[in-house]
């Protein structure tokens, strides 16, 4: 028998042991078994050859055990015998029936624990005297003092367990969290530092490496994807020895294997291989993990960016994926834009070649214009010229002298002007012309032009030839007596210059008759008219003899008529 000394049970096993093994002495029990349904379901047999053995609850009966009995005496709180003559397991013999007890001592009820000690004898226990059954009570009070203090115990250590377990994963979460945050916060500053770099490859090369350097990724290296979906082209990588490689001269087709065309054909995924070969140009240089994650344009894919940990072997955590994908997101947004700005700067550059090219060309063409305007300029004074002068003697002819007396008229008549016309006709011309030639007379012709031109100089005036050997003068806003004056100059000019005239009738110089007319014109007078009253003058002055002067109203005129024959 064991030594039944509380003070020096060293386990719980240790306790149940002795326990059971004075239980069993005392009942001179053939199985001793201890059951417990709370706070757990647990059951252990007990012999003194093998000790207490932990069983299967579940398999309490398939050993034999009468559950119902059990559980009947736990609900009750009491001992609980009856024989087992009739029960299943124990069939007495014919001959010599054995007297079997079956007993189920309850653990007196504790806060959460239940159970009690069943145990079959031959012993009648039913006949125990109230002394010996005390005996029995005592210890399986003490047995229950005890479970429960293991309980107890047992739940103390578990909690505080429990507590340390929670205060650690809550230290390990916050140190996660915090590392995420810093890392978010290497996130923000790589953003700010990448968004300051100008074209592509300085964007590519520190994205590069920055993701290096600042979000914890061994070796990096971008990768980007023509238009049509077909190659993809390197841009900057890392080599084994973690040091940046230019590989903007790498392309191939995109890669068929299902893995990288998944990660194209998904958005913000990251794809992970842990424990995978990893490569350095085409060679294998370790293995680790390795994940990948697109560069995305709205829905299209423009490239990817592949990360391992070769060189430090750091293990990926979840949070990894998240920071390498907003990388990804970050970057492929920087990229657009890089793209977008290069775009606008080649477009205004071809713009403003255009617009050189353009105003080079419009300069050309005005230059040119501006010459042959000036030319045609040149053409159109000369022919404005030629068409309003008489080629013969240089003066203005007859078209010129129409259209000003027209214009002339109309002022006068708008401004209740006066004018005057002289009509001269050259004398006895025939005769000159039959006597010294026609080229003579053409040369006389001019004499007689350039004399009447001297004889009046004003501009506003206007001498003209009207045709053959005949000439006009208009006069503007005449003063009184001015045609007359006029032609007093004219013949004493012409007398002065004595171009000889043998042939002529009326002087042996050339002589003019002149014929004039003062006008202020009214609405029903055209311009034409005041011609023909000049011509009436010279027919008047012809008729009187030649070499001399009339005026055609005489008692219109405003002072007498003058006559210098
Ligand atoms: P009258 O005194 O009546 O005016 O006599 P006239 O001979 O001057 O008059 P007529 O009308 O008979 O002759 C005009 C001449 O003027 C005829 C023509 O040969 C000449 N004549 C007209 N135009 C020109 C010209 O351009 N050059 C030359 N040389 N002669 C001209
Ligand atoms: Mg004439
Ligand atoms: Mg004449």
């Amino acid at each position: 028998m064991l030594e039944w000394d509380p003070e020096h049970f060293t386990s719980f096993e240790h306790l149940c042991e002795v326990t059971l093994a004075t239980i069993r002495e005392k009942t001179e029990a053939d199985r001793i078994y201890l059951w417990l349904s709370r706070p757990q379901r647990e059951l252990f047999a007990f012999d003194p050859e093998h000790g207490l053995v932990a069983m299967v609850p579940d398999h309490a009966g398939r050993l034999g055990l009468p559950i119902s009995f059990i559980e009947q005496a736990l609900a009750k709180g009491q001992l609980l015998i009856e024989l087992m003559s009739d029960a299943g397991g124990w069939q007495e013999s014919v001959e010599a029936p054995p007297t079997q007890l079956r007993a189920c001592f309850p653990l007196k009820r504790q806060q959460g624990l239940e159970g009690g000690v069943y145990l079959e004898t031959r012993r009648r226990l039913d006949r125990l005297t109230p002394r010996q059954k005390q005996g029995i009570q005592l210890l399986m009070h003490y047995l229950a003092a005890e479970l429960e203090s293991r309980m107890l115990s047992n739940l103390v250590t578990q909690e505080r367990s429990e507590r340390l377990t929670t205060q650690d994963s809550l230290a390990r979460s916050q140190a996660l969290q915090q590392s995420f945050l810093d890392l978010l916060q290497s996130l923000h500053q790589v953003g700010v530092h990448l968004s300051g770099c100008r074209g592509e490859s300085e964007l590519l090369h520190d994205a590069v490496m920055l993701a290096r350097s600042s979000l914890q990724f061994d070796r990096v290296a971008i990768f980007l994807i023509d238009a049509e979906f077909t190659t993809m082209q390197g841009s900057w990588g890392t080599n084994e020895a973690g040091e940046i490689t230019d590989e903007r001269h790498f392309v191939s087709p995109i890669p068929a294997h299902p893995v990288v065309q998944e990660a194209l054909r998904r958005k913000d995924y990251v794809l992970v291989l842990e424990d995978a070969p990893l490569y350095y140009e085409q060679q294998e240089v370790g293995r680790g993990w390795n994940a990948m994650v697109s560069l995305w344009d709205g829905d299209t894919p423009i490239g990817w960016i592949a990360a391992d940990n070769l060189l430090q072997r750091r293990p990926i955590k979840t949070y990894h994926g998240e920071i390498f994908k907003q990388f990804a997101a970050m970057l492929s947004q920087l990229l657009i834009r890089q793209r977008n700005h290069a775009a606008l700067e080649q477009f205004n550059r071809d713009l403003e070649e255009r617009v050189a090219a353009r105003t080079r060309l419009l300069a050309e063409t005005n230059e040119a214009l501006a010459q042959a305007n000036q030319a045609l300029e040149q053409a159109n004074q000369q022919l404005a010229l030629l068409s309003m002068e008489d080629p013969l003697t240089r003066i203005a002819n007859r078209r010129q002298w129409d259209l000003t007396l027209a214009r002339e008229w109309e002022v006068a008549r708008r401004q209740q002007g006066l004018l005057a016309v002289l009509m001269i006709d050259v004398d006895e011309f025939k005769a000159y012309n039959d006597h010294f030639g026609h080229s003579k007379g053409d040369l006389c012709l001019r004499q007689v032009a350039q004399l009447l031109q001297e004889c009046e100089r004003r501009r506003t005036n206007l001498v003209a030839r009207y045709g053959g050997e005949e000439f006009v003068i208009l006069l503007c806003n005449p003063q009184p007596g001015e045609a007359e004056f006029l032609c007093q100059r004219i013949h004493h000019q012409l007398a002065r210059l004595a171009i000889p005239h043998p042939a002529s009738r009326v002087k042996t110089h050339l002589t003019v008759s002149i014929g004039f007319s003062y006008r202020a014109p009214d609405q029903e007078m055209q311009w034409e008219q005041l011609i023909e009253q000049a011509d009436q003058g010279l027919y008047l002055a012809k008729s009187a003899g030649r070499a001399c002067s009339r005026g055609f109203d005489p008692h219109a005129l405003p002072t007498e008529h003058i006559s210098t024959a």
